[in-house]
């Protein structure tokens, strides 16, 4: 059993019969820090003799970012434990794009073979006007394969986190959600159900809405877009040539697309201004709403819409984040979401995420202490994450435009860039990729 293991069963115990509130508050000066003579010792690592499993690392959140940084750690022979505020994982929800960045890590965690085989390994992914001409192709065999050895995996979201939960040794800790954090030096995490965790680091990968990122930035939350996702996966049966190719279309204020999951099930997504559909319309007049909006689009979409139920659609608001200032105070760090939400049109937000838990988990097997290993992964990571913040933020006013002189540029410019430009960005995407020890 690991420190957290042992502090989160004493403190459970203790706050049936105490408030939490005050046995913490007495410990910690106003600005969080605790008593030094309270401070855990165990936080160093990298250091002859301290063994880097010794480390205590409490994940708040068990989604890919939270999952993937269990794994990693493992991997180096850290066993974390991971608080996830839902009461269980179920097979619900859509798919995802795992980009060439995403796999290679997935690749050193050993997990990229699995990825593949329950999800899809497009061979190219085709972006489209409405009228159904060819903007731009990506073959992944000639760019991504060629010169890495991966490729972009579509995959159900549920999948992937089965795949990540049946690598992980670690324990899951599900209905744990992380109410405050009080203190980042020592960290001191307080859950929902009077649970209190003194881990030697805390992390927060609880997405775009963290409690965790309270104490190291503040003030910090989501801007919203004037866009509404929707997505959806349905059952479908695809043309031959269809099966492994995705594919992007750029309308006047349309943008839809996707990706087969597996043989018979397809991962639609679509964007539309908020106004198209009332927050509170039925699912059946929002699916009439989207049905009319992407009629006039190329194949797969209309057969993929017709398909659709109208539960079946998932609508999530748009939003990101601003450059967070910091990512870690103390033994506090941020990852994934939490640290970096970003628009989606760029399909690197998980990606981006999968990439911080390698470097995390290298530099906290590797540093000479805790902190310094946490400000080394931030070094690392946080330029290249807000640059992919930003370039989504950029696609996504492209990918939107509503006026038909814009649209209509757009496409064309988008058509005569060259494709060995093309090829170029998307190798250097890939070599640029955060991969410890290359
Ligand atoms: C429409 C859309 C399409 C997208 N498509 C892609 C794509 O194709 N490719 C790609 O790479 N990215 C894509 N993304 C982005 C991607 O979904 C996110 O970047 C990714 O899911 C973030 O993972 P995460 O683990 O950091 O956060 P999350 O997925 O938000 O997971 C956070 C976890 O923490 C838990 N949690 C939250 N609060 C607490 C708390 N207080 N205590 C304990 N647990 C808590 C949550 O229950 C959840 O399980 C898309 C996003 C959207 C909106």
């Amino acid at each position: 059993m690991n420190e957290v293991d042992r502090h989160a069963r004493t403190d459970r115990t203790a706050s049936a019969t105490e408030p939490s509130e005050e046995r913490e508050t007495e410990r910690y000066d106003a600005n969080g820090r605790c008593d030094p003579s309270e401070a855990s010792t165990t936080g160093r690592i990298g250091e002859p003799g301290a063994a880097s499993d010794a480390l205590d690392v409490a994940i708040v959140g068990g989604g890919i970012c939270g999952l993937t940084t269990a794994l990693a750690l493992e991997r180096r022979g850290i066993e974390p434990t991971v608080y996830e505020a839902a009461s269980e994982y179920r097979p619900v929800g859509a798919g995802i794009s795992l980009q060439p960045n995403a796999m290679l890590v997935f690749d050193r965690l050993g997990i990229a073979a699995s990825i593949r085989s329950a999800g899809v390994a497009l061979d190219r992914v085709t972006i489209r006007s409405s009228s159904g001409r060819t903007l731009q192709r990506f073959d992944v065999a000639g760019v991504e394969r060629d010169a890495f050895g991966v490729g972009f995996v579509a995959i159900h979201r549920g999948d992937l986190l089965r795949i990540l939960r049946d690598a992980l040794d670690t324990r899951v800790e599900t209905d744990m959600p992380c109410a405050t954090v009080s203190s980042t030096e020592p960290p001191v995490a307080r859950f929902e159900d009077g649970t209190t965790v003194r881990p030697d680091v805390l992390l927060g990968a609880d997405g775009i809405d963290s409690v965790v990122r309270d104490a190291v930035v503040d003030g910090v939350g989501r801007r919203p877009l004037p866009t509404v996702a929707y997505r959806a996966v349905v059952p479908v049966t695809l043309p031959a040539q269809a099966r492994t190719a995705g594919c992007e279309i750029w309308g006047q204020g349309t943008y839809t697309g996707g990706a087969p999951i597996d043989d018979d099930r397809f991962y639609w997504f679509a964007t539309a201004p908020d106004s198209l559909v009332p927050v509170d319309a039925d699912p059946a007049t929002r699916l009439a709403a989207l049905r009319d909006r992407h009629a006039a689009a190329p194949e797969p979409i209309p057969t993929v819409l017709d398909a659709l139920e109208p539960d079946d659609v998932i609508r999530s608001a748009l939003a990101d984040l601003p450059t967070l200032e910091r990512w870690h105070r103390d033994r506090v760090a941020l990852a994934g979401d939490a640290a970096h939400a970003m628009c989606p049109f760029a399909g690197q937000g998980a990606a981006q995420g999968i990439e911080d838990a390698l470097v995390l988990a290298d530099t906290l097997a590797t540093g000479d202490d805790t902190e310094s290993a946490l400000a080394a992964y931030e070094r690392e990571r946080k330029p290249r994450a807000d640059r992919a913040r930003a370039e989504s933020r950029r696609l996504g006013s492209l990918a939107t435009i509503e006026s038909r002189a814009g649209a209509t540029a757009r496409n064309l410019l988008a058509a005569m860039v060259p494709t060995r430009l093309v090829d170029r960005m998307r190798r250097r995407r890939v070599a640029n990729a955060s991969l410890p020890g290359d």
